[in-house]
């Protein structure tokens, strides 16, 4: 079968041929219709040795979805024909906060991002490939009949936004003022859940043009190129700031937007810094978080709200045999929105 696999650090990824895998255990097989790429592909490609304590080759892609296809001996045969897509933490199901249904920060995978693999893509052979195993149906969600090309930008662009947002129901209602800065994959999404869980007001903040637009046309009651101008005509500051950029320009200022009581999620990750502690000028009551993806719950939310018809994902589909070139134009910033490859039929 056709599999893009990183097969050195440091290097850009190929498209090779490879065997097809059989499931063992309580595997499954699953016939991969749709792959997303992510930014955070990139940054593993980009890893020097010893970064990862992933093995090499590495079929990438963690946002999968297609068809259950085949399975282990000891796999449950109910999910043949499922269309479902990937929950791609292989948590450990057994610490504490896998029991409090929190696998996102599973004990077992600790230091998320780097070192220790997480799931498929991610250090276990993903799903940018014809097919790809998945060790238990615990990492399955059915998807019945929504198109695989906006379920598997789900696996982590819509579950990352999603339990961002998630977390601070509380803070949302018809007198909030929320902020989303950086209006990409995953906050374009952000602005949606906003809208469908009652937010007053909508703020977005991106420096790109085509984003802002993008912004309005699918919710987004204000849009502006920078946090201080979005924030600087609040009378009391925003309640909840989703910072999907988290870059120096952006934490900061989003710190010192907050309204009393008010909470900033950075889920970027590019660098920016806030100080915190008492009586450092931040609002009463300032929380701040940096939520890592999302549980299987959440996944599941966050499916049922695409069948909805409740979220409408940017995509751009290219076949998955241009994936090598499709990763150089992500770099590039080329594409908005996300680009999902298709295998061949
Ligand atoms: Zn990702
Ligand atoms: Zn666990």
């Amino acid at each position: 079968m056709l599999a893009v696999q990183l097969t050195a650090w440091g290097s850009e990824p190929e498209l090779r041929d490879i065997p097809t895998p059989q499931p063992r255990g309580t595997e499954l097989l699953v016939r991969v219709r749709a792959a997303g790429l992510c930014r955070s592909d990139l940054h593993v490609m980009d890893s020097a040795a010893g970064s990862f304590d992933y093995p090499l080759p590495l079929t990438l892609g963690h946002e999968v979805a297609g068809t259950v296809i085949g399975a282990g001996p000891a796999a449950e045969r109910g999910w043949i024909g499922e269309n479902v897509v990937v929950h791609g933490i292989w948590s450990c199901g057994a610490c504490r906060n896998c029991a409090r249904g929190r696998e996102n920060y599973c004990l077992r995978l600790r230091s998320p991002g780097r070192g220790v693999p997480i799931g498929n893509g991610l250090g276990h052979p993903g799903g940018l490939a014809e097919a790809m195993i998945v060790p238990t149906a615990r990492f399955l969600v059915r998807t019945g009949s929504v198109d695989p090309v906006v379920c598997a930008p789900l696996a982590d662009a819509g579950l990352t936004a999603y339990h961002a947002v998630r977390e601070h129901r509380d803070l949302i209602d018809a007198g909030s003022v929320c902020l989303v800065v950086g209006v990409g994959g995953l906050g374009h999404l952000a602005i949606q859940l906003l809208r469908e869980f009652g937010a007053g007001r909508i703020i977005a903040v991106d420096n790109r043009p085509e984003a802002l637009a993008m912004a309005r046309r699918i919710g987004a009651d204000a849009a502006f190129s920078e946090v201080r101008a979005a924030t600087a005509d609040l009378d009391a500051g925003a309640d909840l700031i989703l910072d999907f950029a988290g870059a120096p320009g952006t934490v900061g200022p989003a710190g010192a937007a907050l309204a009393p009581g008010g909470r900033l999620v950075v889920v970027g990750s590019a660098g920016g810094r806030l100080e915190v502690g008492k009586d450092v000028g931040l609002a009463a009551g300032w929380g701040v978080t940096a939520p890592f993806w999302g549980p299987r719950s959440d996944l599941a939310a966050v499916v049922e709200l695409a069948r909805r018809g409740v979220l409408h994902v940017e995509t751009e589909t290219y076949p998955l045999t241009e994936a090598v070139e499709v990763y150089r134009r992500l770099r590039a910033g080329g594409i908005t929105g996300r680009a999902v490859l298709v295998p061949p039929a």
